[in-house]
């Protein structure tokens, strides 16, 4: 599944090639629903002959601003957006899942693929943060916002599990399943913990960790991309440098305990039981900061 790290590539690649320079000049749309219906009308009615503006991204939507309104993309579960050349003035000839293409008056176009057929392409009329998909959303990971302040608050008095907790996009947007797993181990923190209890050193230090993580998985992101859509469910992240995800019944890199599995929220998590826990004495001393 295309995480923040994988969208914010295909954001910087689009952003480099077609904002604020290029216009649409044609939407093809061969399959009209994906997780939403596609407002068709809206799309010919505000995109065509139109320059766009900027692109950018919230959470995982990335948002194309026109005049008018904007146009928001989701990539689901499998969605891949690429940006192609024509040839001789004409686009490729559409695969299976090819759903949709936009056609730029730069001899390219941007077609959408998506299997599984979870993703969205929608429009929003004026502020698009105000917009019913976005306005709940929680902070930027990597932004100032997402703060010692902000989360201490944000924790108080919560009886859910830190790992379920920092996975809700009201609480802070793409913290997804592997960085979760991954800011947690690095954090010293069980999965399970209650967020109200995590201690101030606790929340920094794992504020921290989501930061980098998802920072180093941006810097790997070229060639994450090519790798995801490949490979049915494995990532392609960073995949050798992850600690704990997919790596249950494997030996933790810190202490060599085997790391364990629980199903949190549904989603299997991977963590180590002695690494992880609030047991002052635990044989664990090495520094995970070391690695
Ligand atoms: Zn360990």
């Amino acid at each position: 599944m295309p995480e923040l790290p994988e969208v914010e590539t295909v954001l910087q690649g689009l952003k480099a090639n077609i904002a604020d320079k290029t216009k649409v000049e044609k939407i093809i749309i061969r399959f009209p629903k994906l997780r939403w219906d596609i407002p068709e009308q809206d799309l010919n009615n505000n995109i065509i002959d139109q320059k766009i503006l900027n692109i950018s991204r919230r959470g995982k939507y990335l948002l194309f601003k026109f005049k008018t309104g904007t146009m928001l993309i989701h990539l689901g579960m499998s969605g891949v957006l690429k940006l192609q050349p024509l040839s001789n003035g004409k686009i490729s000839e559409p695969l299976k899942h090819d759903h949709v293409d936009i056609i730029l008056n730069n001899n390219s176009f941007l077609r959408l693929n998506d299997p599984r057929r979870f993703g969205a392409l929608l429009w929003a009329k004026g502020d698009v943060f105000q917009y019913k998909l976005l306005h709940h959303l929680g902070p930027e990971p990597l932004s100032s916002d997402f703060n010692f302040e902000y989360l201490k608050n944000k924790l108080n008095n919560k009886n859910i599990g830190i790992k379920k907790f920092i996975m809700d996009s009201k609480n802070v947007v793409g913290a997804g399943n592997i960085y979760a797993q991954e800011s947690l181990f690095l954090s010293k923190i069980h999965p399970e913990k209650l967020a109200k209890n995590l201690s101030d050193f606790e929340i920094k230090d794992l504020i921290k960790n989501i930061k980098l993580i998802l920072k180093k998985a941006i810097k790997a992101g070229g060639t994450t991309l090519k790798d995801y859509k490949n490979s049915e469910g494995k990532p392609g992240y960073f995949q050798q440098e992850l600690l704990v995800y997919g790596r249950a019944n494997q030996k933790c890199v810190i202490c060599e305990n085997i790391l364990k599995e629980l199903k949190i929220a549904g989603r299997t998590t991977v963590y180590c039981s002695n690494c992880q826990n609030d047991d002052k004495n635990s044989s664990c001393k090495k520094s995970i900061k070391s690695i």
